[in-house]
């Protein structure tokens, strides 16, 4: 393990030293003597001791263009969303840490629903852009430093970051509903900067070492496989359980995917564009079902039953619109539970008498607590195949075109995925 961090082809050494390693810089083989390298290596300030240069080397001895290494060791090319429909690339300072903090050099940035629109309406709800925000939250990146107090990180370890990092002291921190906490720190919700940078800085404790064979595009994608997880949590999904999910979008499918590893024996997944279903019935979903807006609640109800031998004792609406959430608990067999992912208006008019005389419980799901794990054990055991999820790849340059695709669904687009190193850099597996 330690040779794989240290016995690599980087780098600049006199420029941004030798931690470097090939998880964390762009090179693939070694450079010929003189040859131009483009190295998203560590800066200097990084470095914790001269006597880890070993078997670094090459430019440094050839021809090295001062001028190129320097831009390079301090280059943390970043997303900043300025206001409504003013995204840009800039760069920012590399951030100093904190004794409980970590340095990452990001890898993978995925596109969320929520970037998209804090881009196109500069807010979300009570959250609003009134300062530039660094964007992105979904991500995956490589430790290049690790604070005095942190233990179980070292330099070169891949990990998924869990965005949103509580106060840990109040009483919902330390009940264990951290998710709840008001002073969260949340990546890419306003006022707090995100991820979509080259060097970014995150709290120790709320990243997850990624096994070798877990990709950082699947670390990326747990942010989203959480919210799945932590939304059949609460519906309380197990062996044997009938789901209905309402929006086969990116979370009704890792919501899918979660509830298939909970043991949930039928799922039917619905959805407006049959393109979302078909990848849904391609992930495992026991069927499907096309709507479309003119369709009553009633026959709509009638054609679940149908479909799914009987009513359902679960439901996730992932759409957010007043017509899936009513849809949900008027499907919902007696004693069942609603689960409601989806935030659309925010007030929606519900048949409140229907739920309550059929004891169907209504539970919201706010992002996820506790659930980073059980996600990352999904994905590395294999049970979860996170995968399909992502059509697109665009490198952190390609930002702006990134964020066209998901916005208007291009090429079939559902998960978007933004490199900031070169693909497959950090993966000893490929993606
Ligand atoms: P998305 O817009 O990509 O997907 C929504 C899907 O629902 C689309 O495929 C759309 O065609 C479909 N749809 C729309 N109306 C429908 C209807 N009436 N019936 C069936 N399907 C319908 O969004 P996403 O990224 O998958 O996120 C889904 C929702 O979850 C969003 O509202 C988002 O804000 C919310 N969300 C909530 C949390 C949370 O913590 N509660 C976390 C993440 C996302
Ligand atoms: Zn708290």
């Amino acid at each position: 393990m330690l040779a794989r961090k240290w016995l690599v082809n980087c780098c600049y050494s006199y420029a941004h030293d030798c931690r470097a390693t090939k998880v964390i810089a762009s090179l693939s083989s070694t450079p010929a003597p003189g040859e131009s390298v483009k190295c998203l290596g560590i800066p200097r300030s990084v470095h914790n001791s001269p006597s880890e240069h070993t078997e670094c080397c090459r430019t440094r001895d050839s021809n090295r263009d001062d001028k190129f290494t320097e831009k390079m060791a301090t280059d943390n090319l970043t997303a900043v969303l300025h206001g409504i429909e003013d995204l840009r690339l800039e760069q920012r300072p590399i951030p100093e840490i904190a004794s409980d903090e970590v340095l990452l050099a990001m890898d993978s940035v995925g596109i969320c629903g929520s970037d998209v629109h804090y881009l196109t309406a500069g807010r979300i709800g009570d959250f609003v852009l009134t300062k530039p925000m660094i964007i992105g939250h979904e991500a995956a990146g490589v430790v290049a430093k690790v604070g005095k107090s942190v233990k179980h990180l070292a330099v070169g370890d891949r990990v998924a970051i869990e965005p949103g990092v509580p106060c840990r002291y109040c009483d919902l921190c330390k009940q264990g509903k951290y998710n709840l906490c008001a002073d969260m720190v949340f990546c890419a919700t306003p006022p707090y900067d995100g991820n979509l940078t080259r060097f970014y800085k995150h709290a120790a404790d709320f990243c997850f070492k990624l096994p070798d064979h877990v990709s950082m595009e699947e670390g990326a994608l747990l942010e989203p496989l959480s919210v799945g997880v932590h939304a059949c949590r609460r519906a309380e999904v197990g062996l044997g359980s009938k789901v209905l999910i309402l929006g086969a979008g990116p979370i009704g499918l890792v919501t899918l995917l979660a509830a298939q590893a909970l043991g949930a024996s039928e799922i039917l997944i619905t959805d407006l564009v049959q393109q979302r279903l078909d990848v849904a019935k391609e992930l495992g979903a026991t069927h499907t079902l096309l709507l479309d807006r003119n369709q009553s609640a009633e026959d709509i109800v009638k054609k679940v039953h149908c479909t799914m031998s009987g009513a359902p004792d679960k439901a996730v609406d992932c759409c957010g619109a007043e017509s899936s959430a009513r849809l949900a608990i008027f499907a919902t067999r007696s004693g069942g539970v609603v689960v409601i992912v989806g935030m659309g208006a925010p007030e929606i008019k519900l048949p409140l008498i229907n739920a309550l005389s059929r004891v169907v419980d209504i539970r919201g799901v706010f992002r996820y607590c506790n659930d980073y794990s059980a996600a990352l054990a999904l994905v590395a055991s294999g049970k979860v195949n996170v995968k399909r999820l992502v059509t697109h790849h665009f490198d952190i340059t390609e930002t702006a075109k990134a964020f066209e695709t998901s916005r208007y669904g291009h090429g079939g687009a559902i998960k978007v995925m933004i490199h900031v190193q070169p693909r497959d850099a950090n993966n000893p597996v490929k993606f």
